[in-house]
Formats: C-alpha cells, sequence, structure tokens
C-alpha cells in the first residue's frame, strides 16, 4: 500500500518514512502544502499523512483542495497539542482522522490499520483467499497452515491483490500502488516480481489463486 506523507520538518518526515518501510509500506514525502497537492493529484495513494503546519499551502487548505478534487483517498492529519480548533476544523474539512505530536509509532501504525481497512470493511487484521492468509499485522504469509516466506516487495504486492479479491488489478494499477513516486514504469521488474509471488503462493498446490488476464493484469481469486 502506498502512502503519501506531508510533512515539513524533515527529520520527522524521513523518521515515519523509514517506520512505514520497516512495516511494508511504499513511501513518498513532501516538504511543503504545493508538493503535496502535486503529487495527490497526479498519484494514487491509499492513504495521506499530513501536517497541519506547513509552508505554501497550509494543512487545512491542502485538505479542502484535495476533497474539493473528489480524491476520497483516507486523510490522517498530525497536528500539535491543544489545538482543538485545527482538529475539528481538518475533521470538517474531510480528514477521516489525526494524530497530536509527539505520537507513538505504534499507534500511528494501528491507526494507519484502521484507515486502510475501513475502505474494504474488513473487521479483521487478516486477509484471506481460500486457503490463502496475509496477516496484516505481523506480515506473516501462510497457506494451508504453511508459512510462504516473501520479501517486503513481493509481501506488498500479494497485499494488495488480496485487498482487490475477485477483481482484475491492471499491471499499471499494480505498480501505482507498490511503487513510490521515483519507479521507472517502463521497466518490467514487476512482471518478474510478480512470478515470484506465483511461485511461492501456487507451486506446490492443488489450486491456483493467482491468474494472468493476458494484455491487461492480474486477479486473485479462490475459484470453489
Ligand atoms: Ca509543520
Amino acid at each position: 500500500m502506498r502512502i503519501l506523507v506531508v510533512e515539513d520538518e524533515k527529520k520527522v518526515a524521513s523518521f515515519i518514512k523509514k517506520g512505514l518501510e520497516e512495516e511494508y509500506y511504499v513511501v513518498d514525502t513532501a516538504l511543503d502544502g504545493r508538493e503535496g497537492l502535486k503529487l495527490a493529484e497526479s498519484e494514487e495513494y491509499d492513504l495521506i499523512i499530513m501536517d497541519i503546519m506547513l509552508p505554501l499551502i497550509d494543512g487545512i487548505t491542502l485538505l479542502k483542495e484535495i476533497r474539493k478534487k473528489e480524491i476520497a483517498v483516507p486523510i490522517l492529519m498530525l497536528t500539535v497539542k491543544d489545538s482543538i480548533k485545527d482538529k475539528v476544523e481538518g475533521l470538517d474539512s474531510g480528514a477521516d482522522d489525526y494524530l497530536t505530536k509527539p505520537f507513538a509509532f505504534e499507534e500511528l501504525l494501528a491507526r494507519i490499520r484502521v484507515l486502510l481497512r475501513r475502505n474494504e470493511k474488513l473487521k479483521s487484521t487478516k486477509l484471506k483467499v481460500g486457503d490463502l492468509i496475509l496477516d496484516l499485522q505481523s506480515h506473516r504469509v501462510s497457506r494451508n497452515n504453511h508459512e510462504i516466506v516473501l520479501t517486503p516487495k513481493e509481501y506488498s504486492i500479494l497485499e494488495y491483490l488480496m485487498r482487490n479479491a475477485n477483481k482484475v488489478v491492471s499491471r499499471t494499477k499494480l505498480i501505482e500502488h507498490v511503487y513510490d513516486y521515483h519507479f521507472d514504469t517502463e521497466t518490467n521488474i514487476i512482471d518478474v516480481y510478480i512470478n515470484k509471488v506465483r511461485t511461492k503462493v501456487d507451486t506446490n498446490f492443488d489450486k491456483i489463486l493467482i491468474h494472468t488476464i493476458r494484455g491487461i493484469g492480474y486477479i486473485i481469486k479462490d475459484d470453489t
């Protein structure tokens, strides 16, 4: 899942980016509101984390602009202590949640999981397709009780497919949600990764779960 972090304090921004990447998220950062707006408009994010006090375009204006453009991405805002006005205005302007700085990283991760879950009415922290189970919290993947060991990138790909189970996911869409802004979309590396994921998930099992839709993309489904 791909997250945009809009935060002008470089240290905080890179701390959040690094922490989220360790949790297998793909992260882009913007250091001011204008860059944040540009990325929010041009890229596809699963979640945006934004500070309220931002240069060039402040967080509240940024929120309103994103919602005005009907970008329905979940937004978590970061506020400073005791700023009730910011929190209320933020929530009224289309933010989904807020977190007061300084915050515990564990809490940020838990709130992110909740916000990402809201989109698909998922009630647990596990994704399931047939006998394949992906645990969003521990990042463990298993099939029929056999553990499947994936690299972070393979995990991201499988997670995105499973969140969209029974739907065809185009190659482009997959790239947009598992790679950051600097990825060259012309490369065929995604196919290489997909093949690795398939080998690990489907080889040695009776039923194939990941299917190629020729010329379009991929689908994960359990036919029975
Ligand atoms: Ca700030």
